[in-house]
């Protein structure tokens, strides 16, 4: 190259400073954008960039400089948003996810942007109030109502509310404006949230429950990670502790965040209220069901700090926080905690690591902590705050089992004769009954008894369900959902089809037949298709206008029935089958949580437990209350397979509409297992539910040991095994669901 010219240096401008962007997308990592002169970036900000031939939102990530780049081979930024950026905890939380989780960084990011029109700036409305009325104006009834929807509201409320609430158009609204009798207001579209009062003072606490609250205040006071399991029977008062540390949290720090995750929606309502109660001020909401306006005022306020109280479900983890300095984790044992699409995670778990990052406490809340829990709390990674009996000196349900084999139902039916005069003792006392079974609809088979055709969804390897109030049949995996036919599909018997087994509905029916005069009630997520269906109900249940409430899951956990003194398990055996290694676990817990229901208040409660395996570990261990031995027997059968906490599982699933496409996928996987100590994989293996939505389902379960990286171990395995386009390869790290 001697004796050539040298180039000329590049003009400096030529040379851009760059930057990383993350775009909420399912993509491998960020991408490095020039910055425009002029333009002043830091990580975190919301930015506008070309991606192809549209423009994109993402965040300007903290990365290392890769150096410089020729900047005629950079796309620049378009623009930066006005909206207040990231704070460095969120986008490290992201990143941490990510790595754990193995779904890319992207994927994690859309969870924080959201569907990002939450960054499109608020457009103001008119709202309308009433004011003093103009003499002479005519008052239609239309009118009339108008303006009592409007005196009952104490802020300005849209015109379409208003027109909603009185049953009129919006024009009607408009017309008394433009007359005098509205006035017309702008307002904020993302209303701010009022600021939490943390001079109120809670309950007063009982000594335990104050020993409890002050050890936990200590480590808020003190500063710096901990995590606390606040461990008590159900009713003993745990929120009342935990909502003594949010008061401390919120007060130590006046713009300090707090976020309450509880597992199930159904319980938030009556949740909300306490907390209005408590602090003075309505929390910050954040569930699935919230309508584009009211996610987007929640997203507002908590990324710019204004929100600083939130309840939510698990994706609140994932807000776009300023300064979150509590975490508390309701119900930590609930299995709803695991997302079960998108990003799979757990949020308990995500809870405590983005706790240990921002170095801020977490409190893991339960009756009947998970196992996991458990062993880290003995490891000393966690602590114990104990609460031991109920608030109030109310007793804890006398527990006792049912065994069907020597008091076998009449043919036919579910309820055995002892359970039965149970609740006609129960209902001649004028007390509630309650009898639970985890199981929806009216029976979870039918079969047709012409020719033994099982019915099923079509394109998948399950059962439909027959639910009677609606008379379909509905699969509750895939959604599907059919009327129910008069013939059978396959043979066209007519009248042959039979139902197999009892649902809720079911048991509803017998329980009618058994007590003409009772007022039964069935509880189910679909008998009571809105929340507000569900406050309803469970008011109903409070003010005794429901004898026996025949329920699901739903009515297990959380709620105060004050009169209702018997619980009766329809079958405690039913979640003990299926091979999911926590089926014990959850068996347990969910029988605990439901005999909780009985016996909240004065009355002592009962709960009676029908089985079929009296001798199993779980049914003898509710029958005698012994949580430890329960949890000992568990632990040593977890211990000895090494599966979590004791081992790391990975779960890898290969789904596919082409049979021989999944298959070839699955063999060049397992030709490719790498060899490593402490590393078991299993299968490939047909998925319990082989077919769903047409699709074919193959699985491969990861078992390490828990001193290496089942992620490293993962990656190096699936990274290097390119599998057809049709096949879709999803990882499921600290899997939940076996199907
Ligand atoms: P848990 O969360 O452990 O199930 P809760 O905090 O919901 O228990 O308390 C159970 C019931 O007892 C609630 O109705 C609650 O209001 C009441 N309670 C608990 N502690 C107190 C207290 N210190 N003073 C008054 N009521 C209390």
């Amino acid at each position: 190259m001697n004796g050539l010219p040298l180039l000329p240096e590049e003009p400096p401008q030529a040379r851009a400073t760059t930057i990383q962007v993350l775009l909420p997308l399912p993509l491998a990592g960020t991408y490095t954008y020039a910055v425009p002169g002029g333009l002043e970036l830091k990580p975190g900000d919301f930015v506008t960039v070309p991606l192809g031939p549209r423009e994109m939102r993402g965040v300007v990530w903290p990365e290392a400089a890769r150096g410089e780049i020729a900047a005629a081979k950079l796309k620049p930024v378009s623009a930066r948003l006005a909206h207040p950026g990231l704070v460095l905890e969120v986008m490290k939380f992201v990143d941490w996810v990510s790595a754990y989780t193995l779904f890319p960084q992207g994927a994690v990011l859309r969870m924080v942007m959201r569907s990002g029109s939450v960054l499109d700036p608020p457009r103001p409305q008119t709202g309308f109030m009433a004011q003093e009325f103009p003499k002479g104006l005519k008052v239609t009834p239309q009118r009339e109502r108008v303006l009592e929807a409007a005196r009952g509201l104490n802020f300005p409320a849209a015109a379409r509310e208003l027109a909603a609430r009185a049953g009129v158009s919006d024009g009607v609204v408009r017309g008394l404006a433009d007359a005098g009798a509205l006035k017309r207001i702008d307002t904020d579209p993302d209303a701010p949230f009022d600021d939490p009062n943390t001079s109120r003072k809670g309950k007063d606490l009982s000594p335990d429950q104050r020993a409890a609250a002050q050890k936990i205040v200590t480590r808020i006071d003190a500063g710096g990670y901990s995590c606390a399991v606040l461990d008590g029977v159900t009713g003993s008062g745990k929120t009342e502790v935990y909502l003594e540390a949010a008061a401390a949290a919120l007060k130590k720090d006046r713009t300090a965040q707090v976020v309450v995750l509880l597992p199930e929606i159904a319980l938030t309502l009556p949740f909300l209220k306490r907390l209005e109660e408590r602090f003075g001020a309505r929390p910050a909401h954040w569930h699935s069901d919230l309508g584009d306006a009211g996610r987007r005022r929640v997203w507002r306020r908590v990324a710019d700090g204004s929100a600083r109280l939130i309840v939510g479900a698990r994706s609140a983890l994932f807000l776009p926080f300023r300064n979150l300095k509590l975490i508390i984790v309701d119900e930590e044992h609930e299995s709803a905690y695991k997302q079960k699409d998108g990003v799979l995670y757990q949020a308990r778990d995500m809870a405590v690591a983005r706790a240990a990052q921002g170095e801020f406490p977490v409190i893991l809340a339960s009756a009947t902590p998970s196992l996991e829990t458990t062993v880290n709390a003995e490891l000393g990674r966690y602590y114990t705050v104990q609460l031991t009996g109920r608030y109030g000196g109310a007793e804890m349900p006398e527990i006792a089992l049912i065994d069907m084999r020597s008091n076998p139902p009449e043919r036919g039916e579910w309820l055995s004769p002892v359970l039965s005069r149970e609740v006609t003792e129960n209902l001649a006392k004028g007390d509630q009954s309650l009898l639970f079974l985890n199981r929806r609809g009216y029976a979870p088979l039918t079969i047709c008894q012409k020719c033994g055709e099982r019915i099923m969804a079509p394109g998948s390897d399950t059962w439909l369900v027959e639910h009677r109030f609606t008379n379909r049949l509905v699969c509750h995996h895939t959604g599907f959902s059919m009327p129910k036919p008069d013939a059978c599909p396959l043979c066209g018997a007519k009248d042959a089809l039979v139902a197999c087994g009892p649902g809720v509905e079911r048991i509803a029916e017998e329980a009618t037949l058994k007590w003409p005069g009772a007022r039964i009630t069935v509880f189910s997520s679909d008998t009571v298709p809105s929340n507000q269906a569900a406050q309803e109900l469970l008011q109903q249940m409070r003010d005794r206008e429901i004898d026996i409430l025949v329920a699901t899951q739903i009515a297990a956990k959380g709620h105060h029935f004050p009169h209702l003194t018997l619980v009766g398990v329809v079958d405690a055996d039913l979640g003990l089958a299926g091979g999911d290694l926590r089926a014990g676990e959850r068996t347990w817990q969910v029988l605990s949580q439901v005999a909780g229901r009985a016996g909240r208040a004065e009355k002592p409660g009962r709960a009676l437990l029908q089985t079929y395996q009296p001798e199993h570990p779980v049914i003898t261990g509710m029958a005698v209350g012994d949580r430890e031995a329960f949890m000992l027997a568990e632990r040593e059968g977890r211990e000895m397979l090494h599966f979590p906490p004791f081992g790391r599982l990975a779960a890898i699933l290969l789904t596919g509409d082409n049979e021989a496409r999944v298959n070839e996928a699955a063999r060049a996987l397992a030709q490719a297992v790498p060899q490593a100590q402490g590393a078991e994989v299993w299968g490939p293996a047909p998925a319990p539910l082989y077919r769903l939505r047409g699709r074919y389902r193959v699985r491969f379960l990861v078992k390490t040991t828990r001193d290496i990286s089942i992620q490293n171990f993962v990656k190096a395995w699936v990274d290097g095994v390119k599998l057809h386009s049709s096949v879709r390869r999803t990882i499921d790290i600290d899997p939940y669901a076996f199907l």
